[in-house]
C-alpha cells in the first residue's frame, strides 16, 4: 500500500471495490470499454477513446455508432479511405472534430499494417512504448487498451485524479504517481472493476464543484472531508 495512505484508514483495497459496488455502472457510459465488449477490436477501442476525448462518453458512444455505419468495419484501411472532410463531419458532436479527423486517419496510416492484438502477448512495458509512439495516444488512452488486452494497469482520468487528489494519496496531480496508488491499493484482477467504478463515483459522488461527502465510504480517510471543505460543500449541495 502506498506510504500516502493514512494509518488510520482502515479500508483495504477490496473493501473500496466492496463499497464502490454502492454505485451502478453502465457500460454505455464506458465508450471504450462499450466497444471493446461489443467488438473484441484494439482498433475500435482506440478510435472510441480519442472520439471521448474532451468529450463524454454517451456522446462518443454516439458518433462511435454512425461511424460504423458510415465508416465500413471501422478498420484502418477504411478510415484511409474516407474523405477528411466527411469524417469531420461525422465526428462534429463531439468536438474538436476537424482536428480529431485528421488524427483518426493519421492513427489509421501509423496502425495499417501494425497488428494491435499482438500487444497482448507483448510485455506490459514494451506495449506501453509501443502505443505511446502513436499520434494521439497518451498515458491514459494507451493504458485503457491495454487493460482490456490483459495487461496490469490502472488508467488515470479526471475523475480518479480528482478523488485521489482530495484523498491526498499522491503527492503531486502527476499521471504516473496516481495510477501507482491505485495499482498498489487495488489486486491486478479488481484494476478493470475497480477503474469503470472509480470514474462513476467521481461523476455522481465525488463530484468537480459539489462532492457528496455525506454519502461517500472514503470519508474515513479523505483529507478533503476531514478539513471540512468537502463537507461545507455537501450541506451546501444540500440546501442545508
Ligand atoms: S469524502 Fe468527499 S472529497 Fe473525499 S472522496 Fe468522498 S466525496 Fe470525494
Amino acid at each position: 500500500m502506498s506510504s500516502l495512505i493514512p494509518p488510520y484508514c482502515e479500508l483495504k483495497g477490496e473493501e473500496i471495490v466492496a463499497g464502490l459496488r454502492g454505485i451502478a455502472v453502465d457500460p454505455r457510459d464506458f465508450v471504450a470499454y462499450w466497444v471493446y465488449l461489443s467488438t473484441r477490436d484494439p482498433f475500435a477501442v482506440l478510435v472510441a477513446t480519442l472520439l471521448s476525448q474532451h468529450s463524454t462518453d454517451r456522446k462518443a458512444l454516439e458518433v462511435y455508432r454512425r461511424l460504423v455505419q458510415v465508416v465500413k468495419n471501422l478498420s484502418p484501411a477504411s478510415f484511409l479511405n474516407c474523405e477528411e472532410q466527411e469524417l469531420a463531419e461525422i465526428l462534429r458532436p463531439v468536438g474538436l472534430h476537424r482536428r480529431k479527423a485528421k488524427l483518426l486517419r493519421t492513427l489509421a496510416r501509423e496502425v495499417v499494417d501494425f497488428d494491435l492484438k499482438a500487444l497482448s502477448n507483448l510485455p506490459t512495458f514494451e506495449a506501453r512504448q509501443r502505443l505511446l509512439r502513436l499520434p494521439g495516444v497518451g498515458p491514459k488512452t494507451a493504458d485503457v487498451l491495454l487493460l482490456h488486452l490483459g495487461h496490469p494497469l490502472f488508467p488515470v482520468d479526471t475523475h480518479i485524479a480528482r478523488i485521489t487528489w482530495r484523498l491526498s494519496w499522491a503527492k503531486r496531480p502527476c499521471y504516473e504517481e496516481i495510477q501507482k496508488v491505485w495499482m498498489e491499493l487495488f489486486s491486478p484482477e479488481d484494476y478493470q472493476e475497480a477503474h469503470l467504478r472509480l470514474i462513476q463515483w467521481g461523476r455522481e459522488i465525488c463530484q468537480a464543484r459539489k462532492p457528496r461527502c455525506f454519502t461517500c465510504f472514503l470519508r474515513i480517510c479523505c483529507s478533503f472531508a476531514k478539513e471540512g471543505g468537502g463537507l461545507k460543500n455537501s450541506f451546501w449541495y444540500n440546501g442545508g
